[in-house]
């Protein structure tokens, strides 16, 4: 690939496949975007940022339009959802910023989506397509020939590289030795949001809280400078009908929480649940990791696209992130070897993603953990200094994935 031709097709204007159209401009090739929408918006609401994504914002020149709207929590606090009482608090806010050089903020999904839109369609050298759904791709001597359907017409176009970032339903995922499905975890995340006001005492507006039961976790924080406050209740639970994998969301309608969900919890969390009538289920779907990512004639995947991952480390749209930006300098840092520029991104990205997904995991099992296990996770965070909590999240936040 010579640097004159390098052209980068990218399925994709979600989180992963915006971020990875401006890296790849940023390091001075052109690129093109096909997004399957007629038009660019995102579903969803709250986002945690950590300083592992919001290190590569900062080098796009996009944080500080983020920060315009985000928050910066001073800390996650680990409650039990049956007392309110509080477990463990890991600080962020200023102290997060020193420790891991970059901020942790939280932020409403469409705000970071607009901000990412923007400087990509501003950008000289990206093109944005809507209304163009990426069906496949083959590839020759010649390069990759990519099959783009739009208003039920089928066209090719032609790059160098194609970059899968259409999401935990990848049509790039079905390309030759990539395919495989996606799979429903068994956990459905109920999402809704909420004015201040209506969650009193229960959710301060300064911080992450995390509401932990043996059946669910309940994660509340701050967005839009404090103006909602973003709540997301997981448990284990067959799919709600009518909102199956990689469409979460879309096809549901918004209505009230079953209290099925949050059974067990104190009741100040079950009237605020209870006052709310737009929770939105979204069926936790999983893409298995292990699977190739990159097809070295010029096709890799990022994103869900490649490892949709549960939220329990609030890490899938940061791994996007990572994944853009690691990819972007692996090929720009091998012109004339894509094919060892692509091994190398996947041996580096499925390590590192492997790894955040033990750490979620374990999350999961801690936090929904019962009985004297529950009594021992928390006797044990009790004796933890909060600066010690923080430090062992150095490997996950501190990661600069363009430096490897
Ligand atoms: C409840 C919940 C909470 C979460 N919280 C966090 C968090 O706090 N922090 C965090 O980092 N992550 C979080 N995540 C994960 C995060 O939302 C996802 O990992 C991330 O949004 C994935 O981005 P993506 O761009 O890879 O995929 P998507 O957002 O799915 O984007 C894919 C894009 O591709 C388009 N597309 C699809 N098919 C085609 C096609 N054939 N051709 C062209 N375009 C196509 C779609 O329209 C879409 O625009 C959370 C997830 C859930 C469910």
């Amino acid at each position: 690939m010579s640097a004159p031709s390098r052209q980068i097709a990218v399925a994709g204007a979600g989180i992963a496949g915006l971020a990875a159209a401006l890296s790849f401009a940023r390091r001075g090739f052109s690129v093109r975007i096909f997004e399957r929408a007629g038009r660019l918006e995102e579903v969803g609401a709250g986002i945690q940022l950590s300083a592992n994504a919001t290190r590569i914002l900062a080098r796009l020149g996009l944080l500080e339009a983020v920060e315009q709207t985000a928050v910066k929590p001073r800390s996650v606090e680990l409650r039990r959802a049956g007392s309110g009482r509080v477990i463990a608090s890991v600080p962020l806010g200023e102290a997060a910023t020193r420790r891991w050089g970059a901020p942790y903020l939280t932020v409403h999904r469409a705000d970071l989506h607009n901000v990412l839109a923007g400087a990509a369609l501003a950008h000289p050298a990206i093109a944005l397509e809507t209304g163009a759904s990426v069906r496949g791709a083959t590839f020759g001597p010649g390069g990759v020939s990519l099959t783009v359907e739009r208003e039920g017409a089928t066209g090719t176009v032609a790059c160098d590289l194609a970059v899968g970032a259409d999401g935990v339903r990848s049509a790039l995922r079905g390309t030759g030795s990539l395919a495989r499905p996606e799979r429903f975890s068994g956990y459905v995340a109920w999402r809704a949001t909420a004015a201040p006001h209506a969650c009193g005492d229960l959710v301060p507006a300064d911080r992450v809280s995390a509401f932990l039961h043996p059946r669910f976790h309940l994660v509340a924080y701050p967005l839009r400078r404090g103006e909602i406050v973003n709540l997301v209740a997981i448990g284990c639970m067959p799919a709600p009908s009518g909102s199956m994998a990689g469409d979460a969301g879309a096809g549901a309608a918004r209505g009230m929480l079953p209290p099925a969900v949050i059974s067990g919890a104190t009741d100040e969390i079950d009237a605020l649940a209870a006052g709310l009538d737009t929770w939105l289920p979204w069926p936790i779907n999983e893409v298995d990791a292990d699977a190739p990512w990159v097809e070295p004639a010029g096709l890799a995947l990022i994103g869900d696209a490649a490892h949709a991952m549960g939220p329990y480390a609030a890490q899938g749209a940061v791994m996007a992130i990572e994944d853009a930006a690691a990819l972007a300098a692996a090929v720009a840092a091998r012109p004339h070897d894509l094919a060892g520029a692509l091994r190398g991104y996947e041996a580096t990205r499925r390590e590192r993603v492997r790894q955040v997904a033990r750490r979620g995991a374990f999350n999961r099992l801690v936090w929904h953990a019962s009985g004297p296990v529950a009594l021992g996770r928390d006797a044990v965070l009790a004796l933890r200094r909060p600066e010690s909590l923080a430090a062992d999240l150095d490997w996950l936040y501190g990661y600069d994935a363009e430096a490897v």
